[in-house]
């Protein structure tokens, strides 16, 4: 029985921390866009290549390198 409540409690804090973290992770996806390090082209990302990259470490739609990419916020938002 103490299985249970203990596992449930896990489960809680798993939905809990979706629930808090993916309307941020939504909001990011939509305001920022990254600049390549390599070429200079501006892009953006889906929200949820957002959610699977925090690191940043993305490859470039325009020469396929993979780059630690500059981060700006979109102006259209602002
Ligand atoms: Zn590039």
């Amino acid at each position: 029985m103490q299985l249970i409540l203990h596992i449930s409690m896990i489960i809680a804090y798993i939905i809990g921390g979706c629930i808090v973290v993916l309307p941020l992770v939504i909001w990011h996806a939509h305001t920022h866009s990254y600049i390549c390090k390599r070429c200079g082209y501006k892009f953006s990302i889906s929200t949820f290549k957002d959610l699977i990259s925090p690191h940043r470490l993305l490859k470039c739609p325009k020469c396929n390198k993979w780059a630690w990419q500059k981060e700006v916020k979109n102006s259209k938002y602002h």
